[in-house]
C-alpha cells in the first residue's frame, strides 16, 4: 500500500488520508463516489488518488463508461 506523508504539490506533512463521499464532475455532469479513501491536504487542498481510489472513480466516472464495455 502506498504511504503518503508529505504533499506531492505544497511538501506539506499535513496530508492525511480520509474517507468521504466524493464528488466529482465530467462535462456537466456530477457523479458520486461514496466512502472513497484517498489522500488530502489541509494546506493546499491537493488530492491524492491510490490505484484503488482511481479504479473506484473510473468505475463511476461517465468519462470512462466506454472502456468498461469490453473485456
Ligand atoms: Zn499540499
Amino acid at each position: 500500500m502506498m504511504q503518503i506523508t508529505l504533499c506531492p504539490t505544497c511538501g506539506s506533512d499535513t496530508i492525511r488520508r480520509v474517507k468521504r463521499d466524493w464528488t466529482g464532475q465530467w462535462e456537466g455532469r456530477t457523479y458520486t463516489v461514496p466512502k472513497l479513501e484517498f489522500y488530502e491536504c489541509p494546506a493546499c487542498g491537493e488530492k491524492v488518488y491510490e490505484r484503488e481510489a482511481m479504479r473506484s472513480i473510473e468505475a463511476r466516472s461517465p468519462a470512462f463508461a466506454k472502456t468498461h464495455t469490453g473485456k
